[in-house]
């Protein structure tokens, strides 16, 4: 099967139909502005920004519709579309520009100075402003106007062939870019498109960053393909997402963190939700007490589970499972296959945990110049997902634990690899572990056991907040530092994480 443009397909089925809305400029786009605003900037990234295909066309920004131009343009040239995640801090970001080498970099308004700095330490690098552009700059809105449509057709491409790149930063500290394609688009849409039957009247409310497979792929490319509309918000905002739920939106995702904010927001109101027809959660574990308030309010939030190098969707829990199922993420959805097996790689019964494989057209051919991270996650092309799950007598799942050094705050990951790093470079600090702790707000935050050189006084706290937060975004800094004389570690030397983690949530 060779890719064809699905956007203009869509375009000439539903030229009129409303596609995308921006909630805070308040832009709107028919498939067919979409579509054409896509071929600008296909055009536009060839004329003015010196780009080919193959190339890698980086955003960093919030939130906006016209991502979604920059997304399907980007098919359409057959560029690379790397979302950088706007939390990370500079150093951070540079680490990933170095990784995948963009030609250019578009950049809101909200993040110039880090943009300029990115763009003088890099060259050569095209940088494109979406509102104003500063001295050597290009300008995007002019570059689309000036620019015909590029009216294709395109080649039809395979459909491995790479279309943008999300990072993720992995167990040993270092990002990897996880190739996304045009086979694991339409493979999500058969998976999520089909189990919450996406159709042509629903409207989704788009809370989540666009640098995440959830913002992108939770519902939205899939709703694109049949013709949905996207109404994307800049930022998570409880009044604004309340509001729309209330009056507009059909569907909606969120992660837990999310689902927390709404609840405890004073509007809050099952009855006046009743618009939305079906929630889904997912990105963590949804914790059992917020599922029951949901539940209590009239609205059954189905857990769902996946990955980035999973498209996401690997599992959704069935509506009528929720009650019955609380707790499991549910059944592995149409285009996805999974096997629970030991530490030895052998199967295991129901009700016995192990490690979580995933196989199918969803999954990633792999990371961005990175084969011997690919060899080590993809075998036989089955993924390792580094999650425990086991599987009851009705073929429902249930994530246990997790073998991969991760925890996840508000949604996002945190590879403690990554912040140890950045804290054994302080001169105080000798030895580190980083583990995740509890949190009602967050799911989890993260707890640094710092063991001291001798002689040395313990550095305050804040400082090492602030020494962190110099080199890593915000939701990586670590909430509370405990001293220690050394680690726990195990016969052969590691550090024994459990320990520290059960440590760390009893106090
Ligand atoms: P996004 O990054 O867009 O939020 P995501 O969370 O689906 O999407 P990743 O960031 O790659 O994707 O994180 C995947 C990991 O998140 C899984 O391997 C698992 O450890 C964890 N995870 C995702 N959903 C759940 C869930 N429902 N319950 C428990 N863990 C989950």
């Amino acid at each position: 099967m060779e890719m064809f443009d699905l956007l203009a397909q869509r375009a000439r089925v539903t030229p009129e139909r409303p596609a995308l809305e921006d909630l805070d400029s308040g832009e709107r786009y028919s498939y067919r502005q979409l579509n054409e605003r896509a071929a600008r900037l296909a055009a536009a990234a060839r004329e003015h920004w010196g780009l080919r295909e193959g190339d890698r066309l980086a955003y960093l920004g919030h939130s906006r519709a016209e991502f979604f131009a920059m997304l399907f343009g980007c098919a359409k040239a057959g560029l690379i579309l790397v979302p950088l995640n706007w939390r990370l801090a500079v150093p951070e970001l540079e680490v990933l520009m170095d990784d995948c080498e963009p030609g250019a970099l578009i950049f809101g308004g909200e993040f110039a100075e880090a943009a300029a700095t990115l763009a003088r330490r890099r060259g050569p690098l095209t940088a494109v402003a979406l509102d104003g552009a500063g001295d050597g700059q290009r300008d995007y809105c002019a570059d689309l106007a000036a620019t015909e449509p590029d009216p294709g057709p395109h080649p039809e491409k395979d459909p491995d062939t790479p279309w943008y790149l999300l990072y993720t930063s992995g167990t040993t500290g270092r990002p990897k870019g996880v190739i996304q394609t045009f086979r694991m688009m339409l493979a999500n849409h058969l998976n999520i498109g089909l189990a919450v039957n996406l159709t042509g009247d629903d409207v989704l409310l788009n809370v989540l960053p666009l640098f995440h497979t959830a913002g992108i792929n939770l519902y939205s490319s899939a709703l694109f393909l049949v013709g949905g509309c996207v109404l994307v918000a800049r930022a998570f905002d409880p009044d604004q997402s309340l509001q729309v739920l209330e009056n507009r939106a059909t569907i909606f995702f969120g992660v837990p963190a999310v689902y927390q904010a709404l609840l405890d927001h004073p509007s809050f109101d099952g009855e006046r939700l009743k618009g939305v027809r079906s929630w889904g959660c997912g990105g963590a574990p949804l914790s059992l007490p917020v599922a029951q308030r949901y539940a209590e309010q009239g609205i059954r939030v189905r857990t769902g589970m996946g990955m980035t190098e999973t498209g996401p969707t690997v599992f959704l829990l069935d509506e009528e499972l929720v009650i019955d199922k609380a707790g499991s993420v549910g059944r592995p959805q149409l285009l996805t296959e999974v096997r629970i097996v030991d530490r030895d790689g052998r199967d295991l019964p129901d009700g016995e945990a192990g490690e979580l494989l995933v196989r199918g057209p969803n999954i990633t051919p792999g990371y961005w110049g990175r084969p011997d991270a690919t060899a080590e996650a993809i075998r036989d092309g089955w993924l390792r997902s580094g999650d425990v799950a086991r599987r009851d007598a009705d073929g429902c799942y249930y994530i246990v634990d997790r073998w991969k050094d991760m925890y996840i705050s508000g949604g996002e990951n945190v590879y403690p690899a990554e912040v140890e790093k950045v804290l054994e470079r302080h001169p105080a600090i000798a030895e580190v572990a980083v583990v995740g702790m509890p949190d009602g707000r967050w799911g989890e935050v993260g707890k640094a056991y710092c063991g001291l050189h001798p002689d040395v006084e313990a550095p305050d706290r804040d400082q090492l907040r602030a020494f962190c937060r110099e080199y890593l975004a915000g939701y990586k800094v670590p909430r509370a530092f405990q001293w220690v004389d050394a680690l726990p570690r195990n016969a052969l030397g590691k550090v024994t994480k459990q320990e520290l983690r059960d440590d760390a949530a009893r106090r």
